[in-house]
């Protein structure tokens, strides 16, 4: 469980730059989340929810966007899109050789204000 740390953190670059713009109020937040990050959306939701009453972003709505990951073939280079659980073997040629990169960003790509 480490979304509450995560979710203190997303509130305070929400009410951070809601405050620099002079807002009174913070409707929207988007996040961006790997799909490897290991982070449950309706956690961070249910965090957002308690840390943000008495703030700027109280009542506002979470959107999440997926970063997805990468597995890159070392015998034949074919790129496929993964989600959990990982691939074990290249779908086209079968290798194992496999490279996984991508999908572990998490951040908040922007805010809607007031
Ligand atoms: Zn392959």
């Amino acid at each position: 469980m480490h979304e509450l740390p995560v979710t203190q953190g997303i509130l305070q670059v929400a009410v951070e730059t809601a405050r620099q713009h002079n807002a009174d109020h913070i409707t929207d937040i988007h996040l961006v989340i790997g799909v490897l990050a290991g982070l449950v959306d309706d956690s961070i939701q249910f965090y957002f929810d308690i840390l943000s009453q008495d703030t700027l972003a109280a009542g506002a709505t979470l959107h999440f966007r997926r970063e997805p990951a990468i597995a890159v073939c070392g015998q034949c280079g074919r790129q496929t899109e993964v989600t959990p659980p990982l691939l074990t073997a290249c779908p086209a040629c079968a290798s194992p050789r496999l490279t996984v990169t991508g999908g572990r960003a998490f951040y908040v790509d922007s805010i809607d204000i007031d």
